[in-house]
Order: structure tokens, then C-alpha cells, then sequence
């Protein structure tokens, strides 16, 4: 971090400044030139915060150097984190897919929809619970007998589970009958719900949030990693933009920009994204010819009477044709699907 001073500023504030400084842990190198002064904060400077020091009235502007969040730096932790899970590794060299319902509606749909999915060659079952709707009148998911579902739908075909937790109140229960926590797009930045997930060690798949940018999505990574859970995947969702024609504009430079920033893996869901069932397959290509980790793919048997997202979702029978078309783009580029 450079901090860049007004022209002359008083000796004694410079002093009591650099002071405040080194107080938080970092060297104070500073730079006199003919007509400015400058401050060179050398060491971990994560802790400084940039607005507060550019209060101080004898500071101009304050520079960042390194980027603000730490564990999710690649800089610091250059290999890949591979997320274990129930037997299946995530940021490894096979790409992973998650598919199911956008929510969980009956026994029957749930159990349907994972065994075909399974059999089409999906790592992960997923299904909404708990639904964050922008309506109060719209479906709000079947919340704890939703969850009991889908823990039938694991023991019927073993696929983990992946769901979205809304609540830190329910956080006990979920880590308790899924294997991935999902935390959604509008909760990216429910601090308190993150830092309550930190203290766990279940994964956490952390979406992006609706019009976060790729930093502030790694600083929500971070509270999670800062509270010690190192099980984070990230997953790009499609942000909103002055496009209407699609729900959200998928953001794949995202997942080339998270790959050099960050050791996280990271998956992409087009579904979100675009918003349409036709445009599913297409994205979910160039999102493993792009470089992204795995998918996540809202499948379901009959998407004229989904409860949700029913406009964007596949059939059973186009994700296992989806499956397979995804399996040269996987190898083109090293991967194995
Ligand atoms: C979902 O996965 O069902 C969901 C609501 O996603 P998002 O948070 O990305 O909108
Ligand atoms: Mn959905």
C-alpha cells in the first residue's frame, strides 16, 4: 500500500501518522521527493483500511498494491485447492457437475430427477430447499421437509447434496444432512451468515452476487476462509447488466479472472445465468472450454410445471446429451469430464 501526503505536510502529523501505522503491523518506508511525500507500507497490510487512512487530512490518496484479501491469493497459496467431498474432488483435473431442480417438489421428482442424472454422469445432486424468491407470494421451497427429501434422494442414488442455506440459524442442521453448503447470490455479501459458516468445515459453494465484482466476491471467500473453513468453492452465476434479453450476463472472463487471482476452484452455472433452457447447454460448453472446474445445471422431468425455474431448465434427456458433447471440449483442454 502507498500512501501519498499533501504537499508539506506538518513533520509532527507525518510522524503521528506513520506511528498509527506501524501500530497495525506494517513498516512505514517513507519518500521524500522534491514536492511530495510519500509512505510505502511494507508487510501484510490486509488489516489497513484504505478509507480510513485517506480520512487522515494530511493524506491525498492511498494506493493498493496487493490485493485485499489474503488466503483466497493465489499469491500466497500458488497450488490449486482441491475440495474433497464425499468421495469427489472439486478443482482437480475431472470437471465436476452438479444437476437437479432448481427445488425440491416431491419425493418422486426429487429421486426421479437424481437417478437420471446420475446415470447421465452428474458428481453432485442439487435442489433447492430453502428458496430466495424476489416474490413473498412465489413458491418458497419446502424448507425442512425439503431437505428431508433430498437426504432420501442421496440414499436412493448416492449422489452428495448440494442445497442453499438462508439462515445461520439452520446452519447446524444443514451441515448435518448435505455435503455442500450453497450460499446464494443474494446472501453473497450476509456477512453474518458468513462468518458463522466459517467456523464449520463443510464445503461452502459461494455464488457470486447479483452485481458483485470479482474482488468483492473474494473477500466474501475470504470471511469464509479468514474463519478457518478452507472448503470454498466458488461459482459464477451470470451478474446483472443493462441486457435484459437474458436473466443476468454470464461473466466467463470471471472464471479466467478468479483462476489468476485465486487458488479456488470454481464452477459456473448457466442456468442462472441465461435465464433460458435453450442457451443451457451452449454456455455450459464454453464454461469447460474456458477453464472453469465444473457446472452446475438445473435439470428437471417436467419444466412446464416446475414450482421455479422451470423456463430455464434442462430435461433429463439434454443433460445426458449434454454430458456427452462435454466430454471432447473437456479433453481439448486437458480435462476429463
Ligand atoms: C439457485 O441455485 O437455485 C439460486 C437461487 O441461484 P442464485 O443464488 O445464483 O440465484
Ligand atoms: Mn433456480
Amino acid at each position: 500500500m502507498i500512501v501519498i501526503l499533501k504537499p508539506k505536510p506538518p513533520a509532527a502529523a507525518v510522524a503521528e501518522l506513520s506511528e498509527m501505522l506501524e501500530k497495525q503491523g506494517v513498516r512505514v518506508d517513507p519518500v521524500y521527493g522534491t514536492d511530495l511525500t510519500i509512505l510505502g507500507l511494507v508487510g501484510d497490510t490486509s488489516r489497513i483500511d484504505p478509507s480510513r487512512v485517506e480520512a487522515n487530512r494530511i493524506v491525498e490518496r492511498v494506493m493498493s498494491v496487493a490485493e485485499p484479501f489474503k488466503i483466497a491469493n493465489k499469491l500466497f497459496h500458488p497450488e490449486p485447492t482441491v475440495v474433497e467431498v464425499a468421495g469427489r474432488s472439486i478443482g482437480a483435473n475431472k470437471i465436476v457437475v452438479v444437476a437437479g431442480p432448481c427445488s425440491v417438489e416431491t419425493e418422486e421428482q426429487i429421486i426421479s430427477v437424481a437417478a437420471e442424472v446420475k446415470e447421465a454422469g452428474a458428481s453432485f445432486l442439487r435442489g433447492g430447499a430453502f428458496k430466495p424468491r424476489t416474490s413473498p407470494y412465489a413458491f418458497q421451497g419446502l424448507k425442512y421437509d425439503g431437505l428431508r427429501l433430498l437426504g432420501l434422494a442421496r440414499q436412493a442414488t448416492g449422489l452428495p447434496i448440494v442445497s442453499e442455506i438462508m439462515s445461520p440459524h439452520d446452519i447446524e442442521l444443514f451441515a448435518g444432512s448435505v455435503d455442500i453448503i450453497q450460499v446464494g447470490a443474494r446472501n453473497m455479501q450476509n456477512f453474518d451468515l458468513l462468518k458463522e459458516l466459517g467456523k464449520i468445515s463443510k464445503p461452502v459453494l459461494l455464488k457470486r452476487g447479483l452485481a458483485a465484482t470479482v474482488e468483492e466476491w473474494l473477500m466474501s471467500a475470504e470471511y469464509l476462509l479468514a474463519g478457518g473453513n478452507r472448503q470454498i468453492v466458488l461459482c459464477e452465476r451470470g451478474i446483472r447488466t443493462f441486457e435484459t434479453y437474458t436473466r443476468n450476463t454470464l461473466d466467463l472472463s470471471a472464471v479466467l479472472a478468479v483462476k489468476k487471482l485465486s487458488h479456488l476452484p470454481v464452477l459456473v452455472d448457466p442456468s442462472h445465468a441465461a435465464g433460458k433452457w435453450w442457451m443451457v447447454a451452449d454456455l455450459a460448453k464454453a464454461a469447460v472450454a474456458v477453464g472453469a472446474d465444473g457446472l452446475m445445471i438445473e435439470v428437471h422431468n417436467d419444466p412446464a410445471r416446475a414450482l421455479c425455474d422451470g423456463q430455464q431448465s434442462i430435461k433429463p434427456d439434454g443433460f445426458r446429451a449434454l454430458m456427452g458433447e462435454l466430454r471432447p471440449i473437456a479433453q481439448a483442454v486437458g480435462r476429463e469430464l
